[in-house]
């Protein structure tokens, strides 16, 4: 039986967002300017994405097609040694190019096999290879590095990245994390295969995404291979380490789950993680099939504030209640599988997922959907919920406040009124179909449901998405 919702809100603490503070995004100038001119060749890729949200998250000028991350985690000094080795297509004729990390010690870099030159500017890590990289040409990059990671804060005062917890990490990189723990092209317009590998001392279990290939003890450690073969976004990584306990399945469909539980967090979590098999089911038969070959979860005891729709295997910092594991299960479909081209369109995946709840609680006996809709419509204009429109968050430090998650949903919800539930279902399925392992647009979105029902949409979507304010009828 599903709890009943009280009210929509994002996965995450109220002291957080109550200690959420304004962070400048930096701008580091000296990266644009770089210090080697084009050549006749190649020129410079970009030291970012194009994101106004987050500027300097990925990079241009190359594709990154495979990550190869050998990780060795010592929990108890918290040092991490990597090793990242990246298969890259190059998009441009690039003289040098960046890789986004922050802090750590780069002891090397290479490029296909040849030591290459590189330098540190901020979250830019710039390399120089001897030999500009040709267009449309695949190259390999080694770097080695170490260090103490530590979180990036957000521009909403939420930890992200590499999270030290009491007996190891827990490992969340939205929006930009991933650069805390491994060298990386940040965007989500970026997406690759993963190999992950984590050595960490004996007693202790390594989780990544995708499936356990092996793991091995020997001299006192414990090595976990994982492979994820699915196109995957950098922020959906994770490699979370603790003492976890281990339970592995494989369901009738197919899928196999593998969940890693903290003990203390165990009895709270053991009848949610007991739905899974029939919350994916239930989200296959809505959405589409499910969009990967694994699945799981990770239920840590830290104290983050949220959750994270980690691909394959979300994560959680203490039990889950139900509604919250429909919520990420869902963005295996909604930001997982289609994947943000730009951050202001969070609500793709937040007012999904946050709508997956609400449609999960109308079919499982608790509130239908338009009773969770006329609850957040009854606030008044004054409240937050309409403080900014949910296709518009203006900002990084907005992307997952109240309006994303609360009036993304709302707007879903209109969709369906107008519509029809055939064919709002028919558009959610068409949506996982046409953009599922790629990525997908609020305009594109708009289109497909146009081109699906037939109707006029640019009135619903103007004043559910993009109008300030409370939306005047509903
Ligand atoms: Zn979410």
């Amino acid at each position: 039986m599903t709890p009943p919702r009280r009210q929509p809100a994002p996965r995450r603490t109220a002291a957080l967002r109550r200690e959420a503070v304004l962070a400048a995004v930096p701008v580091a100038v000296a990266a644009l300017l770089g210090a080697a001119g084009p050549t006749a060749a190649g020129t410079p890729g970009a030291s970012g994405a194009g994101d106004p949200y987050f500027p300097l998250s990925g990079n241009g000028g190359y594709h990154v097609r495979h990550y190869g991350l050998t990780l060795r985690y010592d929990t108890s000094s918290r040092h991490l040694d990597g090793r990242a080795v990246l298969t890259a297509r190059a998009t441009q004729n690039l003289s040098r190019f960046d890789l986004d990390l922050t802090g750590l010690k780069v002891t090397g870099v290479t490029a296909d096999g040849r030591s290459a030159v590189f330098r540190r500017d901020g979250q830019e890590l710039v390399v120089t290879p001897r030999h500009t990289l040709v267009a449309g040409r695949d190259f390999r990059i080694t770097v080695t590095y170490e260090g103490t990671p530590k979180p990036v804060t957000d521009p909403d005062g939420s930890a992200d990245g590499w999270i030290p917890t009491d007996d190891g990490a827990f490992v969340a990189g939205e929006p930009q994390g991933a650069m805390t723990w491994f060298p990386a092209n940040a965007h989500p317009r970026d997406k690759s295969s993963y190999d992950i590998t984590i050595t960490v001392p004996q007693g202790r279990t390594a989780v990544a995404n995708g499936v356990l290939l092996g793991q091995r003890t020997a001299h006192g450690r414990t090595t976990f291979r994982w492979r994820e073969t699915q196109p995957m976004a950098a922020y959906l990584a994770t490699a979370t380490v603790g003492k976890f306990k281990v339970e592995q399945y494989t369901t009738p469909d197919g899928i196999r789950v593998y969940n890693a539980v903290d003990p203390r967090e165990a009895s709270g979590a053991a009848p949610v993680l007991k739905k899974l098999p029939s919350v994916l089911r239930w989200e296959s038969e809505l959405f589409g099939p499910y969009p990967f070959r694994s699945a799981g979860a990770i239920v840590d005891h830290a104290n983050v504030g949220y959750a994270l729709e980690t691909q394959t295997r979300p994560l959680y910092d203490s039990a889950p209640d139900l509604s919250t594991l429909v919520h990420e299960s869902a963005h295996q479909w909604f930001g997982d599988s289609v994947s943000l081209t730009a951050w202001k369109d969070i609500w793709l995946n937040e007012g999904f997922a946050t709508y997956a709840e609400w449609l999960y609680a109308e079919q499982h006996g608790g509130d239908s959907a338009q009773k969770a809709f006329d609850a957040l419509y009854a606030r008044p204009a004054s409240d937050h919920l309409w403080a900014f429109p949910a296709g518009d968050p203006g900002s990084g430090k907005n992307i997952f406040d109240t309006p994303v998650y609360a009036r993304g949903a709302m707007t879903l919800h209109e969709l369906r009124k107008a519509v029809g539930d055939h064919d709002f279902f028919r558009i959610l399925r068409a949506w996982t179909a046409a953009h599922g392992g790629g990525h997908g647009t609020t305009a594109q979105f708009q289109r497909l449901a146009e081109q699906i029902s037939g109707k006029r949409l640019d009135g619903l979507f103007h004043t559910w998405l993009f109008t300030k304010g409370k939306p005047k009828n509903a």
